[in-house]
């Protein structure tokens, strides 16, 4: 086990975060029933990017591990196994918290070193997962970034991100700021079964129509897209124009990417939702991470072509997608 809970009086050299004067587990009460928090000082906040990384930023921050939203797809699993934990249900319940992370992002936003680089939010796990109604952290860090005057984005699939509207909207005034959701599909069934502790994805564009009518730049990644639930023509596009028609960007799409851990619980959720589907997902993915490149293919079209088929049925206005302008793009 690389880490101990806050109350273990014995620190430990090497571990990923200190543990003295801490308290915890804390277990949720009321609407947070159900979920451990295991509260950790960690000892650095802003965590940057292995040089080899694709991704368009080069720092993250994560203030939680662990995530309550407990999405059966979700990538992010393994991270708890490096805990002790288990990627299962320990992933989805006993969630841990940096308690100090506010802090300690002003004392390393104040190095002379930090060079005022773009930071994600919402990378790992969710930013505004249910522990931050208690604790509060991202809401801290958001003030914190604005006011040393730092770029940020967030990735969320909680409309908690309207409590903090108020901080967005003044950060936004600051430094350039972009509040982004994921949202894979609008179906409910699917939904529902699949992101059992998020809010339903009407309330993402709720909020997301909220961020664009404060004038804080916003969209969604359609992602992920679950084959044989959620890739239908008709499902995707009708998620595209939610999003447009929210006053978001459709930033993209991705379809589903299974690995390690993550898989296994995919895939054994699945096996127990619907056999038949589980059995063609064997036969399709044949231990690959993910299906060809036809399928990939055949997503992207589809909701470029939906945001396409939808800006002529509006009024018009260009959107874009994977950065690039869409009237270029599609035919
Ligand atoms: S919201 Fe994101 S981090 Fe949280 S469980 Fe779902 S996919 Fe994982």
């Amino acid at each position: 086990m690389r880490w101990k809970l806050a109350d273990d009086p014995d620190d430990e050299q090497g571990s990923l975060f200190d543990v003295r004067g801490l308290v915890g587990p804390e277990q949720g009460t009321g609407r947070l029933s159900g979920l451990e928090f295991l509260a950790v000082a960690s000892r650095t906040i802003l965590n940057p990017m292995p040089p080899s990384s694709a991704m368009p930023f080069r720092w993250t921050i994560n203030a939680y591990r662990g995530c309550s939203h407990a999405c059966t797809y979700c990538f992010a699993r393994p991270t708890h196994e490096y805990l002790g934990l288990n990627a299962g249900e320990d992933f989805d319940r006993k969630i841990v918290v940096k308690i100090n992370a506010i802090e300690r992002l002003r004392v390393e936003l104040a190095d002379p070193s930090w060079a005022h680089e773009h930071v994600a939010m919402g990378t790992n796990t969710d930013p505004y997962q249910r522990a931050e109604g208690k604790y509060r952290l991202t809401r801290g860090i958001i003030t914190a970034l604005a006011e040393s005057g730092t770029p940020f984005s967030i990735l969320t699939k909680s409309a908690l991100v309207r409590r903090d509207l108020d901080v967005l909207a003044e950060a936004a005034a600051q430094v350039d700021v972009r509040v982004n959701f994921s949202i894979g599909t609008l179906d409910t069934d699917v939904w529902r079964a699949t992101e059992p502790g998020t809010p339903h994805p009407r309330r993402r564009l709720e909020a997301m129509a909220e961020m664009a009518a404060a004038g804080i730049r916003t969209g969604a990644l359609v992602a992920p897209v679950l084959p044989g639930l959620s890739d239908r023509r008709a499902q995707l596009s009708e998620t595209v124009a939610a999003i447009l028609e929210a006053g978001g960007t459709v930033l993209g799409s991705r379809a589903l990417y299974l690995r390690g851990p993550s898989r296994t619980h995919f895939l054994d959720w699945l096996s127990a939702h619907d056999p038949a589907l589980h059995a063609r997902y064997l036969a399709a993915f044949q231990g690959r991470t993910e299906l060809g490149r036809d399928y990939q293919s055949w997503v992207k079209q589809a909701v470029r072509r939906a945001a396409a088929e939808h800006q002529r049925n509006s009024n018009g206005t260009a959107v874009a997608i994977d950065g690039r302008p869409l009237r270029k793009a599609v035919s």
